[in-house]
């Protein structure tokens, strides 16, 4: 419990946040355990103890495609007012900025080769060093670690306080990417699909509305070759097998909070900054944003 403790210290410490921290977290290491930890395995790059003392969180977001996690870890960044980091975004911008490494990503990409891990985590280590130097104060990752092997060099470029595992029901998560459009035009992400399935265990019924596009957006939709049923069940067959063992990874590390998401967004983000305890002064509006 102590890198959760640690995330809600984190969080207490930006003002316009009012955390409660729970029993549990009371028991927790707090900073001292976190000195500890810097000390004992040595690799706690965060600068001084005062820098330490203002961080906000240093989270990262996992979830298979499709369950939103993107949308999440955004609408948390804004909260927190640390940055989102996507690795997606990272390899994009890198091929965008001429020079050797884009001609590499050029090449990789052209040839439709995976990304290595070496070149991520170089994007993403630049990336951190060059927000502290920013003066940023934590930051949450997304779509990164994705494997077992990723989540062992993060572990030695940086420290992490959380790891939100976002779940959504089979079904719900099938529809969803079945659902998924965009617009040729303005690049906007819809999605068709509209949701409303029994409970589990006589839990309360899931249900999440479309998230259909404007008038003008609306002859452009393009839905992606490769949102099929088959082809969804086999990408979440996938995500399931590689990112099994980097949830133990995080698991063992008492770093893991797993989150079912029980609907949509208005339903899912009060209870998600509830499972993290934060309180959103603007939840109301927030959620129907
Ligand atoms: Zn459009």
């Amino acid at each position: 419990m102590s890198a959760i403790s640690r995330a809600i210290r984190a969080c207490a410490s930006r003002r316009n946040l009012s955390v409660q921290a729970p029993a549990a977290a009371a028991a927790g290491a707090g900073l001292a355990g976190r000195r500890a930890a810097a000390g004992r395995d040595g690799r706690d790059r965060r600068g001084g103890e005062e820098k330490k003392d203002g961080r906000r969180v240093q989270w990262v977001f996992l979830g298979c495609p499709g369950v939103g996690k993107g949308t999440y870890a955004s609408r948390l960044s804004q909260l927190l007012d640390v940055p989102h980091i996507a690795t997606g975004d990272l390899v994009r911008l890198a091929l965008a900025s001429p020079g050797p490494l884009a001609d590499q990503l050029t090449e990789i990409v052209n040839n439709g080769k995976l990304v290595s891990d070496e070149i991520i985590i170089n994007l993403l280590s630049k990336r951190l060093e060059e927000g502290e130097e920013k003066g940023e104060l934590g930051f949450i990752l997304d779509g990164f670690p994705r494997t077992i092997r990723q989540a062992e060099i993060l572990e030695g470029v940086t420290d992490l306080d959380l790891v939100i595992n976002l779940k959504l029901r089979e079904e719900a998560l099938l529809a969803k990417c079945i659902g998924r459009r965009t617009c040729s035009q303005c690049g906007g992400n819809f999605n068709v699909a509209s949701i409303d399935i029994e409970g589990e265990n006589g839990g309360p019924r899931m249900y999440m509305p479309p998230l259909l596009p404007p008038p003008e957006c609306e002859s452009k939709l393009i839905s992606r070759a490769d949102d099929t049923e088959e082809v969804v069940k086999e990408r979440l067959r996938v995500y399931h097998d590689l990112s099994e063992p980097v949830e133990e990874f995080y698991r063992a590390r008492g770093k893991l909070l797993e989150f079912n998401l029980p609907g949509g967004i208005p339903e899912s983000w009060p209870k998600l900054l509830q499972a993290l305890n934060i309180e959103d002064p603007d939840n109301k509006r927030s959620a129907a944003a």
